[in-house]
């Protein structure tokens, strides 16, 4: 297993929305590019998400999720690019040495650059010390969805689901769709950790309750869940048991969060803490030159469009690398003030152009201010009804007002 010198100018780990979009770029950008997909489709988590919504920035059309997926891929498999799937990155040594796995056995792989889209995957049970006992019956929301969508399997009848993300809403309207009985989705937080649209769309409409500030406290059950617990939240986080109350249901649906998988890049690029991704600099390259970082590998985005436009940069900035065009000299860096709970990237470079900052709010805000300072000093203020933690925001800035320090906050 000898490397070559260099097998390829960048390499693009993962084949969804935000691979197709970075190796799409770099490629039209003049360099050679492979894309690694461990599955034997592109098109990542999109393939199982059947519904629309997906497409209204992007394209100015509502497209399924595999209808946008299949658009890129397309693209793709006209494009000059090297496409591997059912093969998977398992380690990335000395920066830019690959071994990749696949029916084929173990193969070194040797570029100039890597663009990391992995995406997420979603955080089980024991991320949230779920009480009870572990009877079949408990599933995450993404693989009842893959259950469902993909292999025709139906999960439950009487269904309980847990967490308000996202995936757990679109879950509930499924469910519903599909003959269960959805019982009801319990948050946690005081308020839905989904979309607005969300929540109108797949709990509202179909009259499926959304308890806030309460929670499954035990789950019971031996061979299949019986039931759960359920019990109000204070707001220290500590849990009402005086007014606990035994829901019968026999499936528990987890919508507990996403977690970027970066397994892969944890100990080659320095980790963003808040978000679980890499930080990154305003060309989404991580702090290991070459390195880039896009889609929900970089931060868990809720909307494709995001992630397709954050990617293209990656991918035109990636070929900028390879080529030697990428002016990366004293960064300066974009923080995190009052109100914010994180932003990406984490620095510039000063020049001409446009910074692209995403953010998300630590609270729900009603009749707010954003606030852009540079150098300490207020640069703009945008105003908003209401801003909500489960919605990314991006503010876009001129470059040449810039001097020092950017710092985003809520006022
Ligand atoms: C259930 C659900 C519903 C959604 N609904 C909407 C919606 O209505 N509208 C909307 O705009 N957005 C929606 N989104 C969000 C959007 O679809 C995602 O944010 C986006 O598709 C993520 O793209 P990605 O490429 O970052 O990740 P993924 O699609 O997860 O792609 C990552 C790929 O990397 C591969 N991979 C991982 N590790 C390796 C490895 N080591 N080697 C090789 N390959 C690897 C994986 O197999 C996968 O194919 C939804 C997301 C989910 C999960």
């Amino acid at each position: 297993m000898k490397a070559n010198k260099f097998d390829f100018d960048v390499a693009v780990l993962g084949g969804g929305s935000a691979g197709m979009a970075a190796a799409l770029k770099a490629s039209e950008n003049g360099v050679s590019v492979v894309l690694i997909e461990r599955e034997d489709r592109l098109g990542g988590i999109l393939n199982q998400c059947i519904h629309n919504g997906f497409g209204l920035n992007y394209f100015k059309e509502e497209l399924t999720g595999p209808e946008y997926a299949g658009r890129f891929a397309k693209k793709v498999n006209e494009s000059n690019i090297k496409v591997l799937l059912n093969t998977t990155v398992t380690k990335i040594e000395d920066g830019y040495t690959l071994t990749l796995l696949s029916k084929n056995g173990l193969k070194k792989l040797k570029v100039k650059s890597i663009i990391l889209s992995m995406g997420c995957r979603e955080r089980p049970a024991g991320a949230i010390s779920l009480c009870g006992t572990r009877p079949a019956g408990i599933i995450s929301a993404g693989s009842a969805q893959k259950m469902i969508n993909i292999y025709g399997k139906m999960i439950g009848k009487k269904i309980v689901i847990v967490g308000s993300g996202d995936i757990g809403l679109i879950m509930a309207r499924r469910l519903h769709f599909e003959g269960a009985q959805v019982l009801g989705v319990y948050e946690i937080l005081p308020h839905p950790s989904g979309l607005k649209r969300n929540i109108s769309q797949c709990l509202t409409d179909y009259n499926i309750p959304l308890h806030l500030s309460k929670t499954v406290v035990e789950v019971v059950g031996k061979d299949r869940v019986e039931g759960v617990y359920v019990a109000p939240v204070n707001k220290d986080f500590s849990f009402d048991f005086s007014k606990k109350e035994f829901i019968p249901c026999d499936t528990v649906v987890l919508s507990i969060g996403l977690t970027p998988e970066n397994d892969l890049a944890q100990e080659l690029v320095q980790p963003n803490n808040i978000t679980g991704g890499a930080i990154v600099d305003e060309y989404l390259q991580t702090s290991k030159l070459g390195i880039f970082s896009c889609g929900n590998v970089l931060h868990v985005h809720d909307i494709v469009d995001n992630v397709t436009k954050e990617s293209e940069r990656a991918g035109e900035n990636c070929a900028k690398f390879v080529k030697g065009e990428l002016n990366i000299s004293n960064p300066l860096s974009i923080k995190n003030g009052p109100g914010v709970r994180y932003v990406n990237p984490q620095t510039y470079y000063k020049g001409d152009g446009i910074l692209n900052v995403n953010f998300r709010v630590s609270n729900i805000f009603e009749n707010a201010n954003i606030v852009i300072k540079n150098n300490g000093k207020e640069l703009r203020k945008i105003q908003k009804r209401i801003l909500l933690p489960a919605e990314m925001e991006t503010v876009v800035i001129a470059k040449k007002d810039l001097t020092g320090e950017v710092e985003i906050s809520i006022e």
